[in-house]
């Protein structure tokens, strides 16, 4: 399911999806497998982003896959910024503080 508000702040006002570099992209479709939020879709054998805000904000699950470092996310601190916690864990939604 598509995540609705982050911290209080509406999902479509938060630029959080992935990015990817075509030149460095081999078409290995890892990312759009890795994805269970349709956030990609394989479009003439190439990844495309056709949903980016269907992207779990925080999440850098299909970065993580990528072998080529073609994908890329905003940096952590725009979503510290956007959250006003200098405490806050990237991926992590429950508002706790660090330990
Ligand atoms: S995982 Fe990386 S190399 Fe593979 S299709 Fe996606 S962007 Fe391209
Ligand atoms: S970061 Fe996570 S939710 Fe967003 S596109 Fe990648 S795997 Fe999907």
């Amino acid at each position: 399911m598509t995540e609705k508000s982050w911290f209080g702040l509406k999902r479509s006002e938060i630029d959080w999806f992935p990015k990817i570099d075509y030149g460095k992209c081999i078409s290995c479709m890892a990312c759009v497998n890795k994805c269970e939020h349709r956030v990609y879709a394989e479009k003439y054998g190439k990844p495309k982003v056709i949903a980016p805000k269907n992207c779990v904000v925080g999440c850098t699950g299909c970065q993580s896959v990528c072998t080529k470092h073609a994908i890329s996310h905003p940096p952590k601190s725009y979503l510290q910024r956007l959250a006003k916690r200098n405490d806050f864990k990237i991926g992590c939604q429950c508002g706790g503080k660090s330990k």
